[in-house]
């Protein structure tokens, strides 16, 4: 569910636009006029207070037959996260059915290789990112049945180090949302068996800051994605004593920036993407009341595209698929009408979770 982009810290929890590496001003890529059907429907809904949702269900749909655009190409890498953001996105809009679900299916089942894991797109390496990103894809579509899952457990069970953490693929890289991955993933799997819980759940605690959010690594400084990955971990893995509510729900609520919206880290802009980080946090730890609600609504309806469909992450810029599935992700948490509700620690749409049994009441 997140996005892989060596570099800068927060380029590792937003694609920036369209996986681009730069933030691209609406109206620059996109030149085609709307159609006058369109113009017709936009004009009746008012897209500053209102969630415009058949345009993103359309632009969701629309994104897959754009095949030869240099954004499709450029977001080759994480092909199997996109198919999980706009599935999942389709279907808290209720718009599930819409999506080609045997084409999904099958391209999912040819990124796995034999050792279990799953690669961003056909015949890329396997990776923890991806490998979560394709389970959460059949746990949706409810055909995990497709695939061994005492196989991909053993993938992601052999990423485990000795210390409790766990690398993102045989590279090696450690991180906090790898351990997030490999939990959610084993959880999703019922094979929590198959790892030590206890000293995931402690590795996470030892990245835990003394102004109460959590970094990458042990001695890194907070940051609203990583405390997500963080916070989820420890719930799944039963180590939410680990945390200090109160503290974390101090910095957490502090995000919320005068116009509404939320940002990552202190200083920083506000991003739709924020409105999951900050907000599955808070609702973790039974602080989502600690901030305005309203206001962080009006931000994210601020940032659709009222023409093309789409969210952004900013008002203006180009929408793309992460911020428009995080957006409605962070409305449905907020309580918006007529969507579905989604479940803070999975990710994943609140029914889904049930079916699988994962359901924290
Ligand atoms: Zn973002």
């Amino acid at each position: 569910m997140f996005v892989t982009k060596e570099g800068e810290d927060a380029g590792r929890w937003c694609p920036d636009g369209r996986g681009l590496g730069t933030h691209i001003p609406r109206g620059s890529a996109r030149a085609e006029e709307p159609q006058a059907s369109t113009i017709a429907e936009t004009s009746s809904l008012d897209p500053a207070t209102t969630l415009i949702c058949h345009k993103h269900a359309d632009y969701i749909v629309a994104l897959d037959k754009e095949k030869d655009t240099f954004e499709y190409v450029a977001t080759e890498h994480l092909r199997m996260s996109g198919v999980y953001w706009g599935i999942s996105a389709m279907d808290l809009l209720g718009r599930l059915d819409d999506m080609n679900k045997d084409e999904i299916l099958s391209f999912v089942t040819e990124c796995q290789h034999p050792c279990g894991g799953f690669g961003g797109n056909i015949k890329h390496d396997p990776h923890l990112l991806y490998t979560l990103s394709a389970v959460q894809i059949l746990a949706i579509y409810d055909r995990l049945d497709l695939v061994d899952p005492n196989l991909i457990a053993t993938y992601v069970a052999g990423l485990q180090q000795e210390d409790g953490s766990f690398a993102g693929d045989e590279w090696g890289e450690i991180d906090t949302r790898f351990t997030y991955c490999a939990l959610s993933c084993l959880s999703i799997l019922h094979k929590m068996e198959l790892v030590d819980v206890k000293k995931a759940t402690e590795f996470v605690a030892a990245c835990g800051n003394f102004d109460g959010g959590f970094g990458a690594t042990p001695g890194d400084e907070s940051h609203a994605g990583q405390i997500f990955t963080a916070v989820g971990a420890l719930a799944i893995g039963g180590g939410l004593s680990h945390v200090d509510k109160d503290l974390l729900g101090w910095w957490l609520c502090e995000r919320q920036v005068p116009a509404g919206g939320l940002n990552g880290r202190p200083e920083k802009l506000p991003d739709v993407c924020y409105s999951w980080w900050v907000l599955s946090s808070l609702s973790m730890i039974d602080r989502l009341s600690w901030i305005s609600g309203e206001k962080l609504q009006e931000f994210i309806l601020s940032c659709q595209d009222p023409e093309n469909g789409g969210i952004s992450d900013r008002p203006d810029d180009m929408a793309d698929v992460f911020h428009t599935f995080f957006g409605i992700a962070g409305l449905s948490l907020l309580g918006y009408p007529n969507l579905k509700a989604v479940d803070p620690i999975y990710a994943l749409p609140v029914d889904t979770v049930a079916r699988l049994g994962l359901s924290r009441i």
